[in-house]
């Protein structure tokens, strides 16, 4: 019989991909919760924004609910997710005398440090973010409600006219792009050349690295996939950045059932990447599927090392070796 050959296809496989350091932490405390605490293990909002994550954790026992008053009260604990809380969140669950995990990335601890030394200091504090997002739910509600100003586009920095120009300071979101930030920041810089930046960097290594990547491998593909849920900012944000680097078009896959195979031609070239919430399963799956139609050629783009590992805190730290 004649042999069949798969037709060829190059892919260029983004390093680094996929979790990142607080995605890691936050799903690790989930688990080890359930194992120290026995289920239910309640969750506020999607630990991460990833349906396969949260479906995996559920099955182990992990009850995710919108807010602090769909738990009874019966011990067991709850964990705030890795996007951060408002203030309130805590503050309810030491009222109800709640055990709670906080799972907020220590990266966006740090943005919510930065955005309390601003108003510290007398500043009107700017968020540059995605109103709604939970992680900008979360930082603005470290401050008293209605004083951190949300700035999404550089119109909003045009129509924004503080009472005191001198004294402002801006935090960002973790997970936005780092040039259409850098493009507000500078028009904010502009108008207002008194604005404080915060001590940090607000946008994390792991979105930096990530589109880092994705910028080096994008020109001239003719696909570019990125693993990762519709909900996830910074997944929404590298499908951009392919496009923008010059991907001829970026796609969003939650899974191998997402891979749109009739679009794929012999000899195309595409790229891929996973955001900081997909995790590497998915992106196994995506390859298999792929390989059982094409002759697959995978180039990798590395453009940074990650060794960041953010531990858990310290009443989960011993379980694993006390309950295996
Ligand atoms: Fe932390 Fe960045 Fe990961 Fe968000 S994307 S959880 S800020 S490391």
């Amino acid at each position: 019989s004649a042999i069949q050959t798969k037709p060829p296809l190059t892919l260029r496989l983004c390093e680094p991909r996929g979790f990142c350091a607080g995605v890691d932490r936050a799903i690790q405390i989930v688990v080890l919760a359930l194992k120290r605490y026995g289920a239910p293990v309640y969750v506020r909002h999607e630990i991460v924004h990833n349906k396969y994550v949260v479906d995996g954790l559920r099955q182990m026992g992990a009850v995710f609910v919108r807010e602090l008053d769909a738990i009874p009260d019966d011990g067991q604990p709850v964990v705030f997710s890795a996007h951060g809380v408002p203030k309130t969140v805590p503050a309810e669950a030491e009222r109800r005398e709640m055990l709670y995990l906080d799972a907020t990335c220590p990266l966006v601890s740090k943005v919510h440090k930065q955005a309390m030394r601003h108003m510290r200091l007398g500043r009107t504090v700017l968020l540059v973010g995605h109103r709604g997002h939970p992680e900008v739910v979360g930082t603005m509600g470290q401050l008293p409600e209605g004083t951190v100003v949300l700035i999404e586009t550089e119109e909003d920095v045009a129509a924004f006219e503080p009472a005191d120009p001198a004294a402002l300071g801006f935090v960002t979101q973790t997970t936005l792009s780092v040039d259409d930030t850098a493009g507000i920041i500078a028009a904010l810089q502009a108008k207002f050349p008194e604005m404080q930046a915060p001590a940090s960097e607000s946008i994390c290594y792991a979105t930096t690295n990530r589109q880092d990547a994705v910028k080096a491998s994008a020109p001239g593909t003719d696909l570019f996939f990125i693993v990762g849920a519709p909900n996830s900012s910074n997944s929404r944000r590298l499908v951009e950045v392919a496009e923008k680097a010059g991907s001829k078009r970026g796609l969003l896959l939650q899974g191998p059932a997402d891979v749109p195979l009739d679009d794929l031609m012999p000899g195309h070239v595409i790229g891929m990447s996973a955001g900081a919430s997909a995790p590497e399963v998915l992106t196994d799956a995506i390859l298999d599927a792929l390989r059982e139609r094409f002759d697959l050629r995978i180039e990798l783009v590395q453009t940074a090392i990650e060794n960041e590992n953010f531990p858990v805190m310290r009443a989960l730290r011993d379980v694993s070796l006390t309950k295996e």
